[in-house]
């Protein structure tokens, strides 16, 4: 039986505070298949192999996907509308976010450059390139 690896974050919240820390979207390689993410598991999402290393992520990408919600979970009540999107990070790596300043389809395309937006919200938190850093 495969053991976890010693410099995993030993929780959620350690791993969600290092957002807002250093302004890095911190992320994750499968030391097995290579597959970069910022999604916290145990175990690689595509190979199941146990033994995810910690890296720093990309902070800037490429929207490939999203969606716009209307109905938010409460730790987003007061943003709705906002997207949420998949965005393909600069160098490799897809990460899902949310964007609180497109409220409306017309506000985004695919292929807009992004750009991580440290936030005490869940969640990795993108603006457009163009915008200024919402504060908050
Ligand atoms: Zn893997």
């Amino acid at each position: 039986m495969s053991s976890l690896p010693s410099d995993a974050p030993h929780s959620i919240a350690e791993y969600f505070h290092g957002y807002e820390e250093d302004g890095k979207i911190r992320g994750f390689r499968c030391r097995s298949c290579g597959l970069a993410t910022a999604t916290w598991g145990l175990a690689c999402s595509r190979c199941g192999a146990i033994g995810l290393e910690e890296i720093d992520l990309p902070t800037r990408g490429k929207v490939l996907a999203y969606t716009i919600l209307h109905v938010p979970g409460d730790e987003f009540l007061n943003d709705a509308p906002y997207a949420y999107v998949v965005v393909e990070l600069d160098g490799g790596g897809r990460v899902t976010g949310w964007m609180p300043t497109v409220k409306q389809e017309s506000d985004l395309a695919i292929g807009d450059a992004v750009r991580f937006a440290p936030s005490y919200k869940p969640g990795v938190q993108f603006v457009k390139d163009s915008e200024g850093a919402r504060s908050g």
